[in-house]
């Protein structure tokens, strides 16, 4: 590992620590039952807050649990039930579309790699990483818009391309450690390292931050 990267292997790693004595082990904040559930509430959520899906896909599940009955659900009725969380007519298509594939070539399965999750309509590497993290023991780094924010400013990486983000982070942290320290930084994305008016005088990990304001 060069010197550069032995630096931010280890602010990464004094961060993961004073972010996790703050939020400890995240949980999901999107409802689910069982792993399709979660599939389906994730690729629901994109440009869309926790808070909506949650109460949206209450109505979905009663009437469509699994990846059998929605592979069968007109797209109409799918359309009505999750308009309120926005681009209805895409995700529809592809909630339907992914529970149909996932019969047809899974055997009703959540695959267990990023190649294969991507193969399922509506699954971008965000979402597969997602999925990952929460069901298979920590192991993907997701890199949304808190964590590609939050990293840029303290100086861990210097770019805004999430799949570099994601292939940095992995050399510099642990496996298991990978989900929970992408929530974390969600967390202090939303709480802290606020997109316009970063509070960082009360800041955690301001000690760490190269931007600190
Ligand atoms: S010091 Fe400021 S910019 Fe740096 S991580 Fe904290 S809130 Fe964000």
């Amino acid at each position: 590992m060069k010197v550069l990267e032995r630096r931010k292997d280890y602010i990464c790693v004094e961060i993961y620590r004073t972010l996790f004595s703050i939020y400890g082990k995240v949980k999901c904040p999107l409802f689910y039952r069982t792993p399709f559930q979660l599939l389906i509430s994730v690729i629901l959520s994109a440009q869309c807050t926790d808070e909506r899906v949650n109460k949206t896909v209450s109505g979905l599940f009663a009437k469509y649990p699994d990846s059998m009955a929605l592979s069968e659900a007109d797209v109409n009725e799918i359309e009505k039930i999750i308009k309120p969380i926005g681009l209805y007519k895409i995700k529809a298509k592809n909630i339907i579309n992914a529970a149909k594939k996932l019969n047809e070539e899974f055997g009703g399965e959540i695959p267990e790699t990023i190649e294969k999750l991507t193969e399922l309509p509506g699954v971008g590497r965000k979402t597969a990483n997602v999925i990952i993290s929460h069901l298979f023991d920590g192991y993907g780094f997701a890199v949304d818009t808190h964590v590609n924010r939050v990293l840029n400013r303290i100086g861990i990486v210097n770019t805004h391309n999430p799949y570099k983000i994601e292939m940095l982070i992995m050399k510099l942290m642990s496996h298991e450690s990978l989900g929970n320290f992408s929530l974390l930084l969600i967390m202090h994305g939303r709480n802290t390292c606020l997109a316009r008016t970063p509070k960082c005088p009360d800041c955690a990990i301001n000690n760490l931050c190269r931007k600190r304001l």
